[in-house]
């Protein structure tokens, strides 16, 4: 069990780091180029369009109701994002949000979400905010071995008080302590 934890863990970790290093191929990226990907949903009472923007070292997510419609408040959350559509843009000349390199900052245009007509909430934020993030699992992962208790596995965390000369769950021998 404890195996099997330390496992999904490890994966879950790794998953992390490979986002974290797709992120900053990203964020490289995006000094040259304006990634921007956008979502359509239908809904009965009109069209929302989400939105995520990859520019100059920031992100930004939005959710924008479309001019002369008015979903409800609730319908324009419960609509789901699915089929994305990806846009490449060459990097204006435009400054695009530059305190947003440092800070979160939000966006509510129009009347928001609160309708009626056409309104937009969105929230820009550091790109080195989602490459931290998904730094912190890999970050805890790698330190974790450094971390061992003594009477522990080195390489598995299992306890060896009953076994010291060899653990049980993994097959390590200790090194002798005298
Ligand atoms: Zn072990």
């Amino acid at each position: 069990m404890k195996r099997l934890r330390r496992w999904v863990f490890t994966a879950i970790a790794g998953t992390s780091l490979a986002l974290c290093m797709a992120v900053m191929a990203l964020v490289a990226r995006s000094f040259w180029r304006d990634d921007y990907a956008d979502c359509t949903v239908n809904l009965p009472g009109g069209s929302v369009v989400y939105t995520a923007e990859s520019l100059r070292g920031t992100m930004e997510l939005r959710v924008a109701i479309l001019p002369g419609v008015n979903p409800s408040r609730s319908s324009a959350l419960a609509a789901i994002p699915i089929r994305w559509r990806l846009r490449v843009f060459p990097v204006g000349n435009d400054p695009a949000y530059p305190q947003a390199l440092w800070r979160f900052a939000g966006e509510n245009a129009g009347n928001g979400l609160r309708g009626p007509g056409p309104g937009r909430v969105g929230i820009f934020f550091p790109a080195w905010v989602a490459i931290l993030v998904n730094a912190l699992l890999p970050i805890w992962r790698l330190t974790w071995r450094k971390a061992i208790k003594p009477g522990l596995c080195a390489k598995c965390g299992y306890d060896l008080r009953a076994t010291p000369d060899r653990c049980p769950e993994c097959g390590t021998v200790p090194p002798k302590t005298n």
